[in-house]
C-alpha cells in the first residue's frame, strides 16, 4: 500500500489546500488523491506533523475502496501559511437580513441584495401568478 505521496494532482499526491474559505473558521490543510482508485480525500480536520505525517488514518467516506493508510506521509510538506481571517461578511439580504461572506447565488430583486432562498422565493411568486 503506498503511503508516501509527493506533491502533485495526480493520483497518489497531495496538494495543499484553503478550507472553509469563506466560514467562519478558513484554515490550510491538504487534498490526497487515492492512489488506488483517484478520488479526492480532503483531510480538512486530520493533523499534518512539520515533516508531513498525518494522523489519523486517512479512509474514503463512502468505505468503497481499501486504500486506507494509518499514517501517510506528504513528501514535500512544508510548515502553512498562518489560517487567514474570516472574510468580512457582504452586505446584507435586504428581504430578510441573512448576511454571507460571499455572494454566490445572491442576486438583486427589486433595488436590494437578496439571499438564495429569497431570491428563490421572489422568483416563484412571480411565476406562480402568470
Ligand atoms: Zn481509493
Ligand atoms: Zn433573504
Amino acid at each position: 500500500m503506498i503511503a508516501e505521496l509527493p506533491n502533485g494532482k495526480g493520483r497518489g499526491q497531495w496538494q495543499r489546500v484553503l478550507f472553509d474559505e469563506f466560514g467562519d473558521s478558513p484554515h490550510w490543510s491538504a487534498i490526497i488523491r487515492c492512489p488506488e482508485c483517484g478520488v479526492h480525500l480532503p483531510i480538512p480536520n486530520h493533523t499534518i506533523a512539520a515533516d508531513g505525517r498525518v494522523t489519523p488514518s486517512v479512509g474514503h467516506p463512502s468505505g468503497t475502496c481499501l486504500w486506507h493508510p494509518s499514517s501517510p506521509l506528504l513528501l514535500g510538506w512544508a510548515p502553512c501559511p498562518p489560517n487567514p481571517e474570516p472574510r468580512p461578511f457582504c452586505d446584507p439580504c435586504v428581504r430578510c437580513g441573512a448576511r454571507a461572506r460571499q455572494l454566490g447565488g445572491w442576486g438583486i430583486a427589486g433595488g436590494g441584495l437578496h439571499c438564495p432562498p429569497c431570491m428563490k422565493a421572489i422568483l416563484s411568486a412571480d411565476s406562480s401568478g402568470t
